[in-house]
């Protein structure tokens, strides 16, 4: 009888260890799947600046913020200060670690009247440091003022007014560069607000410009730059709600977004795990 019991015990502990063995082999298959779901690549974490004078930011914001993030696997940040008043020196940029957290920050402010050097150099050293920028339109007039070239430096450009409202035909110079890939050879945008080019920086590198006709020149309106160990798009284009709202535009904004992260590939494609995120 006791023998029996022991017969028994035994044959319940041997199922038991069967049981259990199982049991750590699907545990071993789920652990597997979600070491699979987290290795899924991480959005890249972009901060948007916008605000000041001039321009529509309140639908800006939406815009790029819907545009961008139907093209590109992105988290954002919205940071949206100084009102409508070109000489807010907004909160964000008071801390000197403004930008840490983040993998690159879109910049869409309009702070013209902006002077003050220091400030202006804290602006800067964020991308100095290395954290990539893309610059639209009226950054590059934002603090152009200030005594100060640290700013001028990270966005490549120097620029201190524009010419008349007109729709602007953009002429694609570096077809085969990533960025412009899948860009018309010239694209006439619906409406303009050209900036004139007094200065290209040494690192500064054009990609498209412009004819103007107030000055008789071509300007250049997109480009890349390198600052430090920093990688910087820019375009002077997006005064205009209905040129940014294109896909020429946001598809345009999005590489150049991808490129200055590293993102991109060399056919003008998101690399894996980048793209939009129905195919991550
Ligand atoms: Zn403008």
């Amino acid at each position: 009888m006791i023998h029996r019991q022991n017969k028994r015990i035994n044959i319940f502990f041997g199922l038991a260890l069967a049981a259990g063995m199982v049991c750590l082999v699907a545990g071993q298959t789920t652990a597997a799947e979600t070491t699979a779901t987290k290795s899924k690549v991480a959005p890249l974490k972009v901060l948007m600046v916008t605000g000041g004078s001039s321009h529509d930011y309140d639908n800006q914001k939406s815009i790029l913020e819907k545009g961008i993030a139907a093209r590109a696997n992105i988290q954002w940040t919205i940071a949206h200060q100084g009102g409508k008043d070109r000489n807010q020196m907004i909160e964000l940029f008071k801390s000197p670690d403004w930008a840490a957290k983040y993998d690159i920050v879109v910049h869409n402010q309009c702070f013209g009247g902006v002077t003050d050097v220091a400030f202006v150099e804290r602006v800067a050293q964020a991308h100095y440091a290395g954290v990539p920028a893309v610059i639209i339109h009226c950054t590059v007039h934002s603090y152009r003022h200030a005594k100060t070239d640290a700013w001028r430096k990270v966005i490549g450009v120097s620029s201190f007014s524009h010419e008349k409202h007109r729709p602007l035909a953009v002429r694609n110079l570096q077809a085969k560069h990533p960025i412009m890939q899948g860009f018309p050879k010239v694209w006439n945008t619906p409406n303009g607000e050209l900036y004139k080019i007094d200065k290209m920086w040494p690192n500064c590198k054009a990609l498209a410009t412009a004819f103007g006709e107030d000055t008789q020149k071509d300007h250049t309106c997109i480009w890349t730059n390198t600052i430090g160990k920093g990688k910087v798009f820019g375009t002077t284009i997006g005064h205009h709600n209905e040129t940014m709202s294109t896909d020429v535009y946001l598809d345009l904004v999005t590489r150049g977004m991808l490129w200055a992260c590293d993102k991109l590939d060399d056919s003008g494609k998101p690399k894996p795990g980048y793209g939009p995120p129905k195919t991550k």
